[in-house]
């Protein structure tokens, strides 16, 4: 079933999510997977952070940067789905700097991970994404202002 979120719910959403999942609660994930999978020694390279510029995209991990980021939108409308989030990106992380970028994203070496952690290993979610896909026009946009900010940031190197 589908329902239109007001401006009033979606902000209470991520203000509870905030509330319930304090950093500390998320680095305690953290440690707690890495120690799992014996994998303590990139505790310290590990960042997350939230992004609300995601979209549809509920959590993901940015391989090269090490960097973990959430949805505070649609997590804030999903709360129950935090922690298997958490580890679903988190084992992202782990998979790659283990095997390297050549390692299929979903395939054994990271589910066997999901698995340890007793998480499901599903690729995708089936979440409510109403009023958070971008519309096409507005992506387009987007996409030249990003190209505009890289070339005056080179421009501003030479
Ligand atoms: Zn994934």
């Amino acid at each position: 079933m589908t329902r239109l979120t007001t401006i009033d719910d979606e902000r209470r959403n991520i203000a509870e999510l905030l509330r319930d999942w304090p950093p500390a609660a998320v680095d305690a994930i953290i440690q707690e997977m890495l120690a799992l999978w014996n994998a303590e020694d990139l505790c310290d390279r590990i960042c997350w952070r939230w992004n609300s510029r995601l979209r549809t995209t509920i959590g993901r991990a940015l391989l090269e940067e090490m960097i973990l980021e959430l949805n505070p939108i649609l997590l804030g409308r999903n709360p129950d789905e935090m922690r298997g989030v958490v580890v679903h990106e988190l084992a992202h992380l782990v998979t790659t700097s283990r095997y390297g970028f050549a390692v299929a994203p979903h395939g054994r070496q990271w589910k066997s991970l999901m698995y340890a952690a007793g998480e499901s290993a599903r690729a995708t979610h089936t979440l409510n994404v109403d009023g958070l896909r971008v519309k096409a026009k507005r992506r387009r946009r987007r996409r030249k202002s990003a190209v505009e900010a890289f070339i005056a940031r080179f421009r501003g190197s030479l």
